[in-house]
């Protein structure tokens, strides 16, 4: 296992499209995660805070770091000085939490809507009706330190493909609809953040722009 073949696979993969890769870095040393960096890999994803702020630190300073993983809003202001994306917003308070530290740390902080297209219960995230009755609000329109740029969502973790697709074509369909919809300043539907490394092909063919891929690139997590 070579972390730049694997690496150089999806870069050709991803030549000539919309798709950019989100290396998911999590529960990996700094070390490994060099190696994918002198490769010319500048995009990490992490989903524990703690993890993130200490790699953050630790690694060089060019890198984009994406938020991936379920957010406490008493953890949001360890991350918002230099977080480029956070892709799992899945409430109406942690948003507002999001836009106060964004305020605090004097930026607009990106952020995707996490849409619950799973059929499991456990994985978070709004439904299409509670997306948009946000987006609709009056105290949407207020949080002038957030940019919603897009939607994430996650299929269910089943070998039936069939059922992948129908999930990612249901987020995409909820992504067109909120885009024609709805017009807001800090509104501007650009990604759609789905796929990983067992169902990023189904993913990019159901019109994924960001695909988040820990395994295939390091390999097994303990
Ligand atoms: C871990 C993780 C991934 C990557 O998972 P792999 O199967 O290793 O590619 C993608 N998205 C989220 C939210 C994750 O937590």
């Amino acid at each position: 296992m070579s972390v730049k073949k694997n690496l150089e696979y999806f870069n050709n993969k991803l030549k000539n499209t919309d798709c950019t890769l989100i290396a998911v870095t999590k529960t990996h040393a700094p070390e490994l995660i060099m190696e994918a960096y002198k490769a010319g890999c500048k995009i990490y994803g992490e989903n524990k805070v703690q993890e993130l702020v200490t790699k953050h630190e630790a690694m060089p300073k060019d890198i984009e770091w994406h938020m991936i993983g379920h957010l406490q809003s008493n953890k949001v202001k360890l991350i918002t000085p230099f977080i480029y994306l956070i892709h799992s917003v899945d409430s109406t308070s942690l948003l507002k939490e999001i836009n106060k530290q964004g305020q605090k740390a004097g930026r607009k902080i990106n952020c995707l809507l996490q849409i619950h297209i799973a059929a499991e219960e456990t994985k978070f995230g709004f439904s299409e009706k509670e997306a948009m009755a946000l987006i609709d609000s009056n105290e949407f329109s207020g949080m002038t330190n957030i940019s919603i740029i897009g939607l994430m969502g996650m299929a269910t973790n089943t070998d039936d493909k069939e059922q992948i697709r129908k999930e990612f074509r249901g987020l995409k369909k909820i992504f067109e609809r909120i885009k024609e919809d709805y017009h807001v300043q800090n509104l501007a539907m650009k990604e759609l953040s789905m796929g990983m490394s067992s169902d990023y092909d189904i993913a990019i063919e159901e019109g994924s722009t960001m695909i988040r891929v820990g395994s295939a690139i390091f390999g097994k997590r303990e």
